[in-house]
């Protein structure tokens, strides 16, 4: 992209200003669709972009790195902010417009107001993360406020979050439609994350077998495993025995409760979160049903 382009991709800052552009895109008849990301770009927010770009006449990408989702122990300060690379991956994709506002923008002084899924925000992933999902699901809210879009599009890389997001939608009869776009995968397995970037050589082969317990586990559910808390195990205790590996849950559920009461039947999600050196990773797979009776 030459840097003319980079010049000319439309930048907002402002609420003011995205609901201008949305306003006029509107006005043409067009299909809004709002990619919201944390910048530090991959081919997996690439995939989302792509979606959007398929589906709607007029694609916002939000690049806003959510200081209520993180806790005060984890890496808000580290976490990357090439914005150049990734104003010029927005222009290559077609990208109509780009909402990069700061933090006062979307949390103005003396804001009060929060919104979180009480049950879905606590369990599995939001266990490990106390806070976490009602830091995503406020921001959430706020952009979908503030672009107004007829869809928001999010990866499955992040299972729980869009779960957690289509809940609050329904919820609160925002008049949205969610689109969940599937998992980028480098062709060892490895799920694409902007927090990949801190993974040493070493690490990254050690961060393979994240992926690599979610197949298994895939794979004898498929085999026609039906003991669900044997598998359990079986994934805790490979995920053990891996050395550079610090694991927080390795589990089957519910694909929609994320309960462990789940039918062997059911649609099942395998999940799974552990550290690799100072980097926190998570994954997941989903096991469709068989048809087999
Ligand atoms: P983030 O910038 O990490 O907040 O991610 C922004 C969006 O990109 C979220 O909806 C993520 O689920 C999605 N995403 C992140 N990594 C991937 C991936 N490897 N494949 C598909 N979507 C992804």
């Amino acid at each position: 992209m030459a840097a003319t382009d980079l010049q000319t991709m439309n930048i907002a800052k402002s609420i003011a200003d995205v609901r201008a552009a949305v306003a006029v895109a509107r006005r043409a008849g067009k299909k809004i669709g709002l990619v919201p990301t944390m910048g530090a770009l991959h081919e997996g927010h690439l995939s989302l972009m792509r979606a959007a770009r398929e589906e709607c006449d007029f694609v916002v990408v939000s690049i806003f790195v959510n200081p209520t989702q993180f806790s005060p122990r984890e890496d808000l300060e580290r976490y990357p902010r090439p914005i150049e690379a990734d104003l010029r991956g927005c222009g290559e994709e077609g990208v109509d417009l780009v909402f990069h506002p700061d933090v006062p923008t979307i949390y103005p002084a003396g804001d009060q107001t929060i919104v979180e899924a009480v049950e879905l925000s606590t369990i599995v992933e939001g266990a490990h993360r106390p806070g976490h999902f009602r830091g995503v699901t406020t921001v959430v809210l706020k952009l979908l406020n503030i672009v107004a879009p007829d869809v928001g599009y999010f990866g499955r890389k992040d299972y729980q979050q869009q779960l957690i997001i289509r809940q609050m939608c329904r919820d609160l009869a925002l008049p949205v439609e969610i689109t969940t776009c599937p998992t980028i995968r480098e062709p060892d397995g490895l799920a694409l994350s902007s927090r990949n970037r801190y993974l040493s050589e070493s690490e990254r082969e050690t961060a393979l077998s994240l992926s690599q317990c979610l197949q298994f586990a895939c794979d004898r559910v498929a085999a026609g495993e039906t003991d669900l808390t044997a598998l359990r195990q079986e994934m805790v205790q490979r995920m053990q025995q891996t050395p550079g590996i610090e694991l927080d849950y390795a589990t089957i559920v519910d694909a929609e409760t994320l309960k462990e009461d789940a039918q062997p039947t059911a649609r099942l999600v395998a999940l799974i979160a552990a550290r690799v050196g100072t980097t926190r990773l998570i994954d997941n797979m989903v096991i469709e049903p068989t048809n087999t009776p």
